[in-house]
């Protein structure tokens, strides 16, 4: 199991620091955030991941600062990037953001349509599906939260199971923040997304 750390609202000196400590692998909800912080990390070995929505016209900024894009809700964003990046190598890591908790103001597709994006997903050129991504319900309920994670890791593996094309690697479970990543490695996680644990409550 990885630690990302989300670095929304960290100053550049912050996540410096956190990549240096050991933090490899860092998050961030708007491409811009990451373009503008992108610069000053160059020279700091570690991997940057979207967990934010992606606009389509960030696409090009996307592909030059993230290294995965974790939040593909839609077959038509996951077309413009694989548009851009076919041909380049190599491909662009992205997973399947899912709506487990149902909440309509939550991003992400619906659980029952998980496995069908996932397959066309993982069938276009340019991008290697890695997994599968969720933003668990707004409670400190133990068993609900337990349930969306559980639907996560049965999603993933219904797509590994259907051995579609592309679909091997896709076995990541990004699941799980501060309130709640006891219970998200208790379902499998493989990432969990810390920011407030980490970096302390976010100003504003
Ligand atoms: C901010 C954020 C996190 C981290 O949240 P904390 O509660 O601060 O740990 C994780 N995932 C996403 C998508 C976020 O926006």
């Amino acid at each position: 199991m990885r630690l990302l750390l989300a670095t929304k609202s960290q100053p550049v000196a912050a996540i410096r620091a956190a990549i240096v400590a050991g933090g490899g692998l860092i998050g961030e909800n708007r491409v811009q955030e990451l373009a503008a912080k992108g610069p000053e990390l160059t020279d700091l070995p570690h991997e940057a991941h979207l967990i934010g929505p992606l606009q389509s016209n960030k696409v090009n900024a996307a592909l030059r600062w993230v290294t995965c894009v974790e939040t593909i809700d839609s077959l038509r964003i996951a077309e413009r990037l694989s548009a851009r990046r076919v041909g380049l190598a190599p491909a662009l890591d992205v997973m399947v953001q899912v709506n487990t908790s149902e909440e309509p103001t939550k991003s992400g597709i619906a659980p029952a349509a998980a496995a069908e994006l996932a397959a066309q997903v993982a069938a276009l050129p340019g991008l290697r599906l890695r997994g599968f991504m969720t933003v668990g319900p707004n409670t400190h309920d133990a068993d609900r939260l337990r349930r969306a994670y559980a639907s996560l890791r049965g999603i993933r593996d219904q797509v590994v199971a259907s051995a579609g094309p592309g679909t091997a690697d896709a076995v990541e479970l990004s699941m799980g923040m501060s309130g709640d990543l006891e219970d998200a490695i208790a379902e499998g996680a493989t990432i969990v997304r810390l920011g407030t644990a980490v970096f302390g409550a976010r100003a504003g």
